[in-house]
């Protein structure tokens, strides 16, 4: 019989794990044809995630989990997923019930009749998400397939199944600055999309605030796309065009004109400007060499304080 791990990252999730196991539940009942891990990932939680998981992995020995001695985000949660998993098939799930489990027999026969490599989900409407961060969101993954060579896919979601060989590559990867969505992508192998309308949170609230996700955003453009390094050359050369023009009207103006004392208003503008200009590549220069910076160091993606999966 094969066997599915489900990673789910919980962070401050008690609220939403109970819906989440009893939900969950039902389709690994459904699912009788398959062993399941279910593998929680405690993502240094500040309410009692910790104890709802234990409690539940008391009553169902298929309940795993491992949990980190302080808060490491959802991608270091994912990261310790994969490393802890054993099964054949591993799925990566949120606890909110936003990643309806109900999806799971379609991903799993994409998988084992259509010869797909992992069965990835994404949703087409964006209902219920305030319309600002929608629009950002849209322009990030337009923006990302631009200037990155990895596909990034709107609207993709973290739940998708892997085969084993998927996840031992992605283990392989092994970079402290992790950014899974163009991870994927990057292995390559043949992902189906599995397409749904969005859900709302089962119960407690989302983790991620406007700036968190701006943020997030930036290091995926930094982790996956060098073409903001060329900026600060591009710019560099076209400015340097334009003061070469420049010098060349004021020499034939002041050889035809004679040199009127003026324009120090403009020479303040052209100031700020090309100060600003130097300060905003060097913030971009300030970007990738701080990434470099903590990749060197090379810690541990994340520490775990407790677990109930021996080694
Ligand atoms: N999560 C986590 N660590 C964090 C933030 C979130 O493990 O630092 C988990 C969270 O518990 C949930 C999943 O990641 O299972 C997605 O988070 P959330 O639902 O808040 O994000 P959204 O669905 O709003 O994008
Ligand atoms: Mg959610």
């Amino acid at each position: 019989m094969k066997k599915i791990t489900v990673i789910v990252p919980c962070y401050n999730e008690e609220e939403a794990l109970h819906y989440y196991y009893e939900e969950m539940s039902r389709v690994m009942t459904l699912m009788n044809n398959y062993d399941f891990e279910l593998l929680f990932v405690n993502d240094g939680s500040k309410d009692q995630t910790l104890q709802v998981i234990k409690e539940l992995s008391e009553k169902d020995q298929r309940v795993r989990y491992v949990s980190f001695s302080r808060n490491f985000g959802k991608e270091a949660a994912m990261f310790a997923g994969f490393e802890n998993s054993t099964g054949d098939y591993v799925c990566l799930m949120d606890a909110d019930l936003q990643d309806p489990p109900k999806l799971l027999p379609e991903m799993v026969k994409a998988i084992e009749e259509e010869g797909y490599d992992s069965a990835a989900t994404r949703r087409v409407t964006r209902q219920g998400e305030p319309p600002i961060r929608s629009f950002f969101a849209r322009m990030f993954y337009k923006m990302m397939n631009k200037i990155s060579d990895t596909e990034l896919m709107d609207g993709a979601r973290d739940y998708r199944l892997m085969t084993r060989q998927f996840v031992d590559s992605l283990l392989e990867m092994k970079e402290y600055n992790r950014f899974s969505k163009g991870l994927f992508g990057w292995l390559g192998y043949k992902t189906k999309w599995i397409e749904f309308e969005n859900v709302e949170r089962i119960a407690g609230e989302t983790k991620w605030s406007f700036w968190k996700l701006f943020i997030y955003a930036l290091d995926g453009i930094v982790a996956f796309s060098t073409a903001p390094l060329a900026i600060a050359s591009v710019i560099g050369m076209l400015m340097l065009f334009v003061a070469f023009f420049f010098i060349i009207f004021i020499i034939v103006r002041t050889l035809l004109f004679g040199d009127p004392v003026s324009g120090w208003p403009s020479l303040v503008c052209i100031i700020t400007l090309i100060g600003g200009i130097q300060i905003f590549c060097v913030g971009i220069l300030g970007q990738y060499l701080s990434k470099v910076y903590l990749e060197t160091k090379s810690r541990p993606i994340y520490i775990i304080k407790e677990s109930n999966i021996e080694k």
